[in-house]
């Protein structure tokens, strides 16, 4: 059985990482997506935030996670041998490829897929999705219902003080 996991920093979650998970599950025996905590990264949401967002939209049978080390310590760890990415435009190739062959230096035997985004979501970010959420701008085909609900009382609560 093949084990797989998608990690991210899902700040938030948007319709583009789910149409990821929801193709590549069939593809795995087991798929974990695996919310990364970096301390050297400033989050709008905290991790707690970002795992209930994500746990809301799951398709039955994908586990989620949190990882604040190196992934590919985590995959081993956890007896995953595949990670799963996605790649939007070519914008993302270098940083997905650098990052490909530094978890190939750490991890030989730890393969690292890539998923092309469908063509609707090819300019769905995380960071864009904030930016629109700032400028009350409709969220309607960016991210799931939950996710447009905590943007906006993030945003508001924000204003308010
Ligand atoms: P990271 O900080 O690790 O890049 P993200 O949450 O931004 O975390 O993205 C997690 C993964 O999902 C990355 O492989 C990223 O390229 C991919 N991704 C981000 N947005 C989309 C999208 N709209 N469609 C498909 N894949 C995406």
């Amino acid at each position: 059985m093949i084990k797989a996991i998608y990690p991210g920093s899902f700040d938030p979650i948007t319709l583009g990482h789910i149409d990821i998970i929801r193709r590549i599950q069939p593809l795995f025996g087991e798929l974990e997506v695996v919310v990364a905590n970096s301390q050297r990264k400033h989050y709008m949401f905290s991790l707690a935030e970002r795992e209930q967002l994500i746990r809301d939209n799951l398709p039955a049978g994908v586990k989620i996670s949190m990882c604040d080390g190196l992934i590919t310590d985590y995959a081993e760890k956890i007896g995953a041998q595949v990670i799963v990415r996605g790649l939007r435009a070519i914008s993302d190739f270098e940083y997905e490829f650098a990052m490909f062959n530094m978890n190939k230096k750490l991890k030989e035997k730890i393969e690292t897929m890539i998923v092309f985004t469908r063509p609707e979501y090819s300019f769905v970010a995380s960071h864009m999705v904030k930016e629109v959420a700032h400028h009350d701008g409709d969220l309607s085909n960016l991210v799931p219902p939950n996710v447009a609900q905590a943007l906006r009382k993030h945003i508001q609560s924000k204003k308010g003080t």
